[in-house]
């Protein structure tokens, strides 16, 4: 198989194999790696349709992971999809409501970051034993809720490393909040920030570009890196469950061959959407692929203007890992939008940080048209996750029924019946006040513990292992601090 090389959509000439583009993470010229080229799916789907989930990703990894052995790939996949998933279909795929529901959310910690944040951790450490890298890695991460706890989880006890999470003390939720400080592993650090999520991320940003401390920090043989969704290590895996669950609907005789369907998914970062968009592009049947916004629509409006414009207040929503504004993975979509001239990715990345917005031409908008973009609001999404619950008893969670809605307006618009799978991105018992409150007032007023109960009980699912007496564990973590002590903190874990 010939070598695949990933480079910058900012356009420096630098070139380098999946190992390495890994382990820095972001290019040296601060633009996201892209493929030179992006592989095709190969081998017809009827013959793929056999294959097991571990085989498929095997499959599809490798044509970008070059550079991995074959024995250390497998390993590293057989690692992540293991018995930590609470189904053993991995991924499944459940009917209702007239769509594909893909529960994404049987991993460890609940939420889809798992399919990714649990094999990033071992394609690391593969990365660094084949580049000769000795230093232990200092994984640094500030988290809204669901990214800190699947990192904290997929790096716990990963030799090698050590990983340490910085989360706003009153910004996740209660449940969020005890997955963290309960985390077990002696290489975890979760840490709460006096101050909001923008906080945290400005304090490890500081970090990450201090150079004086990088360098006391290489000379006590550590080096920082991060487990950010714009890693390929992240992105890659997640292709994989959008061609398997393709593959299912194909073999359980629910479209014909070649049949194109939607994906709807619930977007942030944009990493998730452009996983299904290069599943897409390397030869999957799809016919819209369905951007799902909250009320932080900044995607929405791009996609129906052309214009990004960041210049707005963040909204707190009922969806918290969908509130964003800069959604970093777009960049690699404007890459291909203006036919890879990183020139022009540059210029519209320098116009966001310089004034906030900027404007793609009449030709890339056009490009779009793939994309359908929708958003929907906190009481709708509310009105959302009742109207599902009672019409077909399945009980949706925020982010999933922020993606639900938006679907039942695009088919409202364009009468399209093409068969569709909606990703669900995280279980209805990690958000456990928003699901109760939506389905019957009367849970406003219950905690968030005492309502996984009630959850198991109407959805006739049991309390995941994972969460089961989450409220008696030990607590483990239980340090608080300021801002600006977030360098000191990591200097005593480090005793440096
Ligand atoms: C992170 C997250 C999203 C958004 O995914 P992106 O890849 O950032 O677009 C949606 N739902 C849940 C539950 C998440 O944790």
């Amino acid at each position: 198989m010939s070598d695949l090389y990933f480079k910058s959509t900012r356009g420096s000439n630098e070139k380098v194999q999946s190992s390495q583009a890994i382990v820095n993470g972001i290019a040296e010229d601060g633009g996201l790696y892209i493929p030179e080229f992006l592989p095709k799916i190969g081998k017809p789907l009827s013959y793929l349709k056999e294959m097991n989930y571990d085989e498929l990703a095997f499959h599809i990894m490798k044509k970008f992971f070059t550079d991995f052995e074959d024995l250390v790939l497998q390993e590293c996949i057989k690692k992540a999809y293991d018995s930590k998933f609470g189904d053993p279909a991995i991924v499944p795929l459940i009917e209702k409501g007239g769509a594909y529901f893909l529960e994404l959310y049987h991993g460890p910690t609940l939420a889809f970051k798992d399919m990714a944040l649990s094999i990033l951790p071992h394609l690391l450490r593969a990365a660094c034993i084949k580049i000769d890298i000795d230093e232990e890695i200092v994984i640094l991460t500030a988290t809204s809720g669901d990214t800190g706890k699947a990192a904290l989880e997929g790096f716990s006890d990963v030799e090698g490393t050590k990983i340490v999470v910085f989360y706003p003390r009153d910004g996740v939720s209660q449940i969020q909040e005890r997955q963290m400080i309960t985390q077990e592993g002696s290489n975890t650090y979760a840490i709460a920030i006096e101050g909001n999520f923008d906080d945290a991320q400005k304090g490890v940003k500081e970090i990450f570009n201090d150079k004086n401390f990088n360098k006391i920090l290489r000379n006590n043989n550590y080096i920082f890196s991060s487990a950010n969704s714009i890693n390929i290590g992240r992105l890659v895996p997640q292709i994989v469950y959008y061609i398997y669950s393709y593959l299912n609907l194909s073999k359980l005789g629910k479209i014909s061959k070649n049949e194109r369907i939607n994906i709807v998914v619930p977007t942030g970062n944009f990493g998730n959407i452009l996983a299904a968009y290069y599943a897409k592009k390397m030869g999957l049947p799809v016919n819209k692929l369905i951007c799902a916004s909250n009320e932080n629509n900044v995607l929405y409006d791009f996609i129906n203007t052309g214009i990004y414009d960041k210049k707005r207040k963040l909204k707190a929503t009922s969806s918290p890992s969908m509130d964003i504004l800069v959604s970093s993975n777009l960049e690699r979509l404007l890459y291909d939008l203006c036919e890879n001239d990183t020139g022009v990715v540059k210029s519209l990345i320098e116009k966001l940080n310089k004034r906030g917005e900027y404007r793609i031409t009449p030709n890339m908008k056009h490009k779009l048209k793939d994309f359908y973009g929708g958003f929907a609001t906190d009481n709708e999404v509310s009105e959302t996750i009742r109207d599902v619950y009672k019409s077909f008893n399945y009980l949706i969670d925020p982010h999933t029924a922020v993606a639900y809605n938006v679907y039942q307006k695009y088919i409202r618009d364009t009468k399209d019946t093409t068969k569709t799978i909606i990703a669900s991105t995280a279980s209805p018992f990690k958000f456990p006040n928003s699901v109760m409150k939506a389905v019957d007032d009367k849970f406003s007023n219950y905690d968030d513990f005492a309502l996984l109960e009630k959850i198991a009980k109407i959805s006739n699912c049991s309390i995941p292992k994972s969460l089961k007496d989450i409220d008696k564990r030990k607590i483990l973590h239980n340090t608080v601090c300021k801002r600006e002590d977030m360098k000191s903190i990591i200097s005593r874990i480090l005793k440096i």
